[in-house]
């Protein structure tokens, strides 16, 4: 499973997936739930994040600034708060999308 298309829409992440599925993934949520080491993010074999303390956000944590596809398996995304770190596994995308 890959995404086909990915499109900023208003305030949301569109995903539109290989298996003609979409996810729309609410920017604020797709930043809240940043896998990286910098947020405190870890995402164990099941999916699921644990993160030790809440980091902190301002507005322009949740515009997002680009995006691009990592190694085929993943995207990165960059916050216009300038955090570009968390790399976002198609898997993980799409139970975000849930
Ligand atoms: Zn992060």
């Amino acid at each position: 499973m890959s995404p086909k298309n990915i499109q900023i829409i208003g305030t949301e992440l569109a995903i539109a997936w290989d298996d003609a599925s979409e996810s729309y993934i609410a920017l604020e949520k797709l930043r809240r739930h940043c896998p990286c080491a910098a947020c405190g993010g870890e995402v164990d074999a099941l999916g699921q994040l644990h993160r030790p303390a809440a980091p902190t956000y301002q507005p322009a944590s949740f515009k997002l600034k680009r995006f691009q596809a990592v190694g085929g398996y993943a995207v990165n995304f960059a916050w216009e708060d300038g955090h570009d770190s968390g790399i976002f596994t198609y898997p993980f995308l799409k139970k975000l999308g849930e």
